[in-house]
């Protein structure tokens, strides 16, 4: 369902990305390690199209959207779980898993998010400023859900959160998985990437330099990053 190729990205004369290919298929979880300043997160951006200088290909769903406005690919089923989580920190949690619009029939209704998240239930008319990271992070893989998007792109989920939170995130991710949609994970955890993902690319100073099956990426674990 993505599919990149050649990919170079640019800040002003200084070049981050130099000729990324990956792929994530229907139903795959696909992994994107790297250390601070590989260029993950432009990866990430050229994809959903909040980075325009680039060069080389980003196919989804069949199309061309290397020159799509952002809008538009969230539309079409790109959903971005931010490192940052962009939650609204004016609004409730209900008023959060509100906002987001419907590209899909495989949206997330408010009783499905309620009953795989029930900190949010339990939280739904806290304001975003008092949520913790957990909740935060919660919150912000809910709301890409209640889309109904068919590819995810999640940009380091389980940073700075307790194992229990992490390993409820494992959950979720196979949950989008067995339902057919993808997801590029975004992880420096390599542990929790091993647990819930199918592929490994890793990248190092802007170009993938090693493509991991999940057995081969478990062996080395240690030696990665
Ligand atoms: P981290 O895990 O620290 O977020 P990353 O793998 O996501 O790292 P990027 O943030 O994509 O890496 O950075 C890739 C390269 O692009 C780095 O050399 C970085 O210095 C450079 N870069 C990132 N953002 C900018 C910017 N706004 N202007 C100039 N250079 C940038």
């Amino acid at each position: 369902m993505l599919e990149v190729t050649g990919l170079e990205a640019w800040y002003g004369q200084a070049q981050a990305l130099h000729g990324v290919s990956v792929r994530v298929g229907e139903g795959e979880v696909v992994s994107l390690a790297g250390r601070n300043g590989a260029g993950k997160t432009t990866l990430v951006r050229c994809l959903i199209g909040l980075h325009r200088q680039v060069r080389g290909t980003v196919r989804f769903l069949d199309r061309d959207v290397t020159r799509t406005p952002a809008h538009q690919r969230a539309r079409a089923g790109m959903g971005w779980v931010q490192d940052d989580r962009g939650i609204y920190a004016s609004l409730t949690v209900e008023e959060n898993l509100l906002l987001p619009p419907r590209v899909s029939d495989r949206a997330w209704t408010m009783e499905r998010v309620y009953e795989a998240f029930p900190v949010l239930a339990i939280r739904r008319r806290a304001p975003g400023t008092t949520l913790s990271g957990g909740e935060q992070q919660m919150l912000a893989i809910a709301r890409a859900l209640r889309t109904g998007a068919r590819l995810l792109l999640m940009d380091e989920p389980s940073e700075g959160l307790a194992p229990v939170v992490v390993a409820r995130i494992g959950e979720i991710i196979r949950e989008v998985k067995a339902a057919g949609a993808g997801v590029l994970l975004i992880e420096q955890n390599v542990k929790f990437a091993a647990t819930v993902a199918d592929r490994h690319y890793l990248l190092s100073q802007g170009r993938i330099v090693e493509t991991l099956d999940n057995s081969e990426f478990r062996r080395r674990e240690g030696e990665l990053l």
